[in-house]
């Protein structure tokens, strides 16, 4: 998969990029990171690519003309098509399933905003899909960005091991059963009894069936105590945005 990233912060990436799972995937080829400056595309002569909103009030808006030229410029460096992605709080709340969505793209471009957010023609030009990451508001897309390639690149085969797989984590759609979302159940290792708690004694005993039914249990009995509104989540994978 190739990932694109715009940004006007682009000192941020590398350091995540470079590591754990993300950068291993990177080493063996699974993904290729771009890392792309928007200011690089700013035509006038201080570099500048926000301006003051119309209409008065604080902040600056990201002009048009400099996200655009990057958004097409890059795209232009690969003959794949892009699947856009524009971070933004006002976008569809992210899921698993739109991950697992995106993780079978070829390749996505990640466009990360700042101060007040773009200048909402951009928006409609562009046609991006637009995702949050949370009900909260962070100084800029960079992070969301790094979220969403984290929460992707784990899920293309080879960037896992084999001793961790993504498929029995919390609300992956291989976990839903009967239309049901699942959290993951509880795990535990050695030693057998520490400070007087003990394992479960089911997954000491070597009986598969039983542990796998012990599991499936403690996922919905989590499910149930933690997350009710899961109950209400789609199973099926998302269809392709608009
Ligand atoms: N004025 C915008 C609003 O209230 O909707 C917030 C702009 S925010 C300070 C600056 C940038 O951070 C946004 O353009 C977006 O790229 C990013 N951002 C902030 N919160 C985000 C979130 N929850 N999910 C994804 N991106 C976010």
């Amino acid at each position: 998969m190739r990932i694109d990233l715009l940004t006007l912060f682009p000192e941020m990436f590398p350091p995540v990029l470079a590591s754990s799972i993300v950068g291993r995937a990177a080493d063996a080829g699974i993904a290729d990171y771009h890392v792309h400056d928007i200011r690089q595309y700013a035509q006038n002569k201080h570099a500048k690519v926000d301006d003051r909103p119309f209409g008065g009030g604080p902040g600056m808006v990201l002009m048009c003309q400099p996200v655009y030229d990057a958004v097409l410029s890059v795209e232009a460096l690969d003959a794949r098509p892009a699947t856009r992605i524009v971070l933004t709080p006002q976008g569809e709340p992210l899921r698993q399933k739109r991950v697992e969505w995106l993780a079978t793209q070829e390749r996505l471009l990640f466009i990360a905003g700042h101060y007040e957010g773009f200048d909402e023609r951009v928006l409609e030009e562009l046609n991006p899909l637009e995702l949050s990451i949370g009900d909260y508001v962070l100084s800029g897309g960079e992070l969301a960005a790094l979220v969403i390639v984290d929460a992707v690149v784990r899920l293309l085969p080879g960037a896992l091991g084999h001793e961790q797989s993504a498929a029995e984590d919390s609300f992956s759609t291989a976990t839903t059963k009967g239309g049901q979302t699942l959290l993951d159940c509880p795990h535990y290792t050695r030693p057998r009894e520490w400070r007087g708690r003990e394992v479960p004694e089911v997954l000491l005993s070597g009986d598969h069936a039983a542990i796998a039914a012990w599991r499936d249990e403690e996922r919905r009995k989590r499910t149930r105590e933690r997350r009710p509104d899961l109950a209400s989540h789609p199973a099926s994978p998302l269809a392709p945005p608009d």
